[in-house]
Order: C-alpha cells, then structure tokens, then sequence
C-alpha cells in the first residue's frame, strides 16, 4: 500500500469517530451573537488534541471589549512537530449563527440519520474541524513520519468578523510569515471546490440631518427621511443597475454573486415607532449600507462612487449627509500558483477522481485576516459541506462528504510537507 492508501484507509475505519466527534461538536451550542460556551468548546477540541499529543494552547482575546467574563472569546491551538518540513495550519472557526425558525430536528442535538449529519454549525463549520483533527490522527494512525508541523486551530468569532479570533491569533503573531507556511480553512464550499478568495466589503452608516418642524407645518421644517428617500431611489434606480452590470474575472459562487452589490442593512429615523407620537418633522434619518466591491474596482473607486451620489441626494433635497466608514475588507485572492491550490487539486484527483474547480466566496471569512494581518498569502479554504446549507434550519453535512474531505486535508498536508510523493 502506498502511504495515501494507508491514510485513506485509516480515515475510512475512523469513519464512526469522526461522526461522533462532529455531532459531539453540534451539542456544545456555540451561538454567535452572543459568544456562547466558547471557552467550553475550546477546552473540549483542546482536551482532545492533547489526548492526541498535541502541544496545546488557549489564546484569549485579552484587551478586546467583546471579550467578557460572561462570554469569552477563548481560541485554542495545537501543533505537532514531526520534521523539519513547512507548517501547515488548519483553522476552524468553532462559533455558529443562531438556530433561527423552521428545524425539524434539534439544532443543537447531534442528529444523525440517513448518512447526514444535522445540527447548526454543522456545516458551517465543525464537520470541518472534524475533518482537521482526523486528517492528523489518520496520518498518526497511518505510521507515516511527519515530515513537517501540523497545526489545528479553532476560533471564535467568525460570523461576526474574527476580530477575537482569527485576527487576534494573527495580531499576537501565532499565525504569521516565517512561521505559518499554509494555511487551509475547512469552511464548506462543496467537496470538490477550493475557494481561493472574497470580494471587497464596504460596510457604511449615512446619516441624513434634516430641520425639525411641527408636523401640521411639515413646509416649515426639512424631512431627513424624505432625504434618505432620495438617496435610496438614487441606490435602486441608478447604482445597482450599474453594479449589477460590473463583472469580476474571479470565479465568486454563486453567479449572481460574481457582480458587484448593495443591500441596505437597516434604516432608523425620526420617532421611534413603538414611541409616543408627536408632531414632529423628522430632523434625523440614518441607515447602513452593505457594498460589496470587486478586486477590479477597488476600494477607494466604490467608496468615492458613494460619496458622489450622496451629494447629488443633498443638492437635490436640501439635507444634509454624512458618510462614517463601519468596516472595510479588501478583496483577497490566493495566488494562481499557490502549492497550497495544486496540493488539493492533487489530492482531489486522488480520493474523487475529478480536479479541483476553483471558486470565491460570495461572503467574506477569515482568509482575509490570514492574507492581510498575517501575511501568509498561500491560504485557502477547503472542507465538507455544502455551501447553501450554510445558516439554513435545518442544516446538515453528508457523512461522505466528510470523510472524503477529511482524506483529501490529510493527503494535501502531507504532499505541502514534501515527503508524500507517491503518485
Ligand atoms: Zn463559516
């Protein structure tokens, strides 16, 4: 038997492991908003890598505010050295969205039934952690001698940006250049797909400042939400066709999302609704913007485009706008010729017998903190899991799926370390 017929053979006899280990993942229900029970699933990965010799640390997000008694932000990361090859880094992010409506199992229970996995966070993304951590134990299993360092991470935070997490592991220098030579996030973009990147993201708060007025004499006073109203007839009628029209030569799934965008996250303005009323022009409106931009048009050309319709909305109504920056994350995108990329592909064609297809994210995760924080440019993300399941009720992860990603994370670690050459 050759050494990746030794791994996939291990992965599959620890097929009822790795299915336990992610459903055991599942109950421990680490809903994002707020940051519930991280520290407990941080012990529980770290408790588990350390009973498989790993050398264990937990990173809390010490100085940031989302980093509380009642809920901290606690990451844990494991290494095991073998030689003195590369180090390939596994990260999983451990938080998950709220459960929401519409289950028709338990969200949090662990249910496994007809060769799927359900729960939320399944797929997004503890089957990915699952797949990690055997990836490792069936190289361990295998005897094979780790010709470099393998590391496993799991953090907090992701859905609501990896500040706590994936950044702050990358801030302190855990995850850096000269010392993190790969990275593969198993987050779930479909089995036999690498996603080598994101869109840019352009979140915006505009604010627009009106004249207040009694409510009898609206023509005395100047309505901030009738200026808004402009501006979002502006956004509707004028901007998102143009977006809509803006194609991206990066491979974003799904197409609609290989455009640029606009959604308008939330809008608030004069009196509270549920208030008491009072005769009152409104003198005050203000709403968030979420832009995605694409890496061919750039930050600084997609914020400036704003500003301009902005002004035409002021000089059209008399009111008057300002823009506050929320939050800005540049596109990323691996490089075509990352070994990371080709040592997928390789293994894909190994366990699936198909190629690799390349894909974007529509959304943005935690690469962009490996690209940009830590400089560690040869970052993809690979896992099990099917990416529309993602955030669903009644999310799910096949069990085929699983294992064959938990082989080809195990064959591509090996082959980034160099010594795996037995095509
Ligand atoms: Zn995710």
């Amino acid at each position: 038997m050759t050494v990746s017929e030794r791994v996939a053979a291990e992965v599959d006899r620890a097929t009822d492991e790795i299915v336990a280990y992610t459903a055991d993942l599942v109950r421990i229900p680490t809903v994002n908003p707020p940051g519930a029970e991280y520290e407990a699933c941080a012990r529980f990965i770290g408790n588990d890598l350390e009973r498989r010799g790993f050398g264990v640390e937990y990173i809390a997000a010490e100085g940031l505010r989302e980093h509380t008694a009642r809920y901290p932000r606690v990451n844990v990361v494991g290494s095991r050295r073998g030689g003195p090859g590369p180090v390939v880094h596994l990260n999983g992010h451990f938080d998950v969205v709220p459960a929401g409506a519409g289950w028709s199992v338990d969200p949090f229970g662990g249910v496994v039934r007809d060769g799927r996995i359900y729960g939320r966070g399944v797929c997004d993304m503890k089957a990915g952690i699952a797949a990690a951590l055997f990836a490792a134990e069936a190289i361990e299993r295998a005897g094979v001698r780790l010709p470099g360092t393998i590391e496993i991470s799991g953090t907090v935070d992701e859905e609501s940006g990896g500040f706590a997490g994936v950044a702050y592991l990358a801030e302190a220098g855990r995850i850096a250049a000269g010392r993190t030579d790969f990275v593969i996030i198993p987050e779930p973009l479909n089995v036999d797909r690498i996603c080598i990147g994101h869109r840019g993201v352009y979140w915006f708060e505009v604010s627009a400042h009106g004249r207040m007025g009694h409510g009898s004499m609206p023509f005395l006073g100047l309505n901030a939400i009738d200026g808004m109203g402009r501006l979002l007839q502006i956004v509707r009628e004028e901007l998102a066709p143009a977006l809509a029209a803006r194609t991206t030569a990066v491979p974003v799934v799904p197409p609609g999302a290989r455009h640029a965008t606009i959604n308008i996250n939330g809008i608030d303005g004069g009196q509270p609704v549920d208030g008491i009323q009072t005769p009152c022009v409104a003198d005050l409106c203000r709403a968030v913007f979420d832009r995605r931009f694409l890496i061919e048009e750039g930050f600084e050309a997609a914020r400036s485009e704003i500003a301009q319709l902005v002004s035409r909305a002021e000089a059209a109504t008399g009111v008057r706008f300002d823009v506050r920056d929320l939050m800005v994350v540049h596109p990323t995108r691996t490089p075509a010729d990352s070994p990371v990329i080709a040592a997928l592909d390789r293994s894909m064609r190994r366990v699936l017998g198909r190629p690799a297809q390349l894909v974007a994210s529509p959304g943005t995760y935690d690469h962009k903190h490996v690209a940009r924080i830590a400089q560690v440019p040869h970052c993809v993300a690979y896992g099990p899991g099917i990416l529309d399941l993602a955030h669903q009720p009644d999310e799910w992860c096949a069990i085929d799926d699983l294992i064959n990603a938990t082989k080809i994370i195990a064959l591509a670690t090996l082959d980034l370390m160099q010594a795996h050459r037995d095509n």
